[in-house]
């Protein structure tokens, strides 16, 4: 399996990173993408990659959440990390107007700026949108990058899914499937999701499957229930779920 997105950065595996990825690698995981969400994590995951590069490779973005440290030197520094071998992908950006941690103006700036940097160095882009999808694909389609595309942790029902296939885009699900209180509109749309377009994902340590209840901190050694809720749903083989979305990510990130 490989898991596209894993927020090593952060606080809740600051005392274990490395026993995170050694129990991934023992749980069937072969590959982690480790998301950059601002320019010390893009750093802080493209230096933790490079120490395992054929297992590991990093993404390097300014999350919508940081979209207010999007600044004109930090992003000469980010654009310069962008171009490291290593660094596999542009973002994690986009639009989240969830909770507005920073001001929309300013997400869409930030937003715009990475899609036309991805365009520059001929790099696959790696997207979050939240509560902003007429937006989001208002830019998109304004810009309309020819580069690949993977929506991360898509929630939304079977009309924005069309729309993002339309455009060509990989989807990324994570343990938010396994949430049933929540994943109603996802349910609906997997039914559509084609297996040459599939991604999966765990998002550690955010979005625990739910049915592992005391467990707080996700890791990317439970993406095998990602994989299986998934499969189940669309209704597929989980070993066809699993070659595919495999398949899929190695050729999205360009990993060998
Ligand atoms: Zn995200």
């Amino acid at each position: 399996m490989f898991d596209i997105c894993v927020n090593l950065d952060s606080d809740r595996f600051a005392s274990d990173q490395q026993e995170v990825l050694n129990r991934a690698f023992e749980c069937g995981v072969q590959y982690i993408a480790l998301t950059g969400s601002n320019l010390e994590s893009s750093s802080n995951m493209h230096r933790i990659a490079m120490q395992d590069p054929k297992r590991l490779c990093s993404t390097a973005g300014i999350h919508p959440h940081d979209a207010d440290s999007f600044t004109e030197s930090s992003w000469t520094e980010l654009k310069r990390l962008a171009k490291q071998p290593l660094v596999k992908a542009v973002g994690e950006c986009g639009l989240d107007f969830n909770r507005n941690f920073s001001p929309s103006p300013q997400q869409e700036t930030c937003f715009r700026a990475h899609i036309e940097l991805a365009e520059q160095i001929e790099k696959p882009l790696f997207l979050h949108q939240r509560d902003a999808f007429s937006d989001f694909i208002r830019i998109v389609d304004e810009l309309s990058p020819s580069v690949p595309l993977v929506v991360h942790c898509f929630t939304d029902g079977p009309r924005e899914l069309e729309q993002l296939l339309d455009r060509g885009c990989y989807i990324g699900i994570t343990g938010w499937i396994c949430d049933d209180r929540r994943n109603h509109q996802l349910l609906e749309a997997v039914q559509y999701l084609p297996l040459e377009r599939v991604l999966i994902e765990t998002d550690a340590p955010w979005l625990t499957p739910r049915h592992l209840k005391k467990i707080r901190r996700n890791e990317p050694a439970f993406l095998i229930h990602v994989a299986n809720r998934l499969a189940q749903e669309m209704k597929v083989n989980v070993n066809d779920l699993i070659a595919h979305s495999t398949l899929n990510a190695k050729t999205f990130f360009g990993m060998a």
